[in-house]
């Protein structure tokens, strides 16, 4: 086993969303030059303690964080608190695998699988829920949650086309 190395930049490129800078992408750009070293860090020459040119390709290829909402997706922004987690909370029962359980206790869980109705959409951070209008009904549908979304929430430009894709898709 040994270990390769570079060193890289990040790129963060944050748009103005109601009065607050976002970061809506990342990107990684890995350097040029690599170092080997083997499990205890000590390093490894190429070519002498180890044959790169034996190595798969594999390319620095970096995660990304999580988006807001969604990849590239519609962003919700909160009247209330201008978070941008939606959450859809149902009146049934939800069952959830327990993937993993952390040295720190933590669970993670996996799919959820709903056995109810939907019952609102509400923000994540201060639970403020998603109505048609002042006063309105509270909403219950996907297509719904997009329209609202689309009235009241401003779009980073690099992701309007998601929103005139929706509208064009709810006008048919
Ligand atoms: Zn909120």
């Amino acid at each position: 086993m040994h270990r390769k190395i570079t060193t890289g930049f990040v790129v963060q490129t944050y748009e103005k969303i109601n009065g607050q800078y976002v970061c809506i992408d990342q990107q990684f750009v890995a350097g040029d030059g690599v170092d080997y070293e083997d499990s205890d860090g000590g390093h490894l020459v190429d070519g002498f303690d180890i044959d790169s040119d034996q190595e798969v390709y594999q390319p620095f290829d970096m995660k990304d964080p999580s988006k807001i909402c969604s990849e590239r997706g519609l962003v919700f922004t909160c009247p209330s608190c201008q978070g941008h987690r939606l959450e859809c909370c149902e009146d049934g029962s939800y069952t959830s695998e327990v993937v993993n359980i952390d040295e720190e206790g933590d669970f993670d869980f996996g799919d959820i699988h709903a056995s109810g109705t939907v019952d609102r959409f509400q923000c994540l951070e201060c639970g403020f829920v998603i109505e048609a209008g002042e006063r309105g009904p509270i909403v219950t549908t996907n297509e719904r949650v997009v329209l609202w979304i689309l009235e009241n929430c401003e779009q980073p430009k690099e992701y309007m086309t998601t929103a005139e894709l929706l509208k064009k898709k709810l006008e048919e």
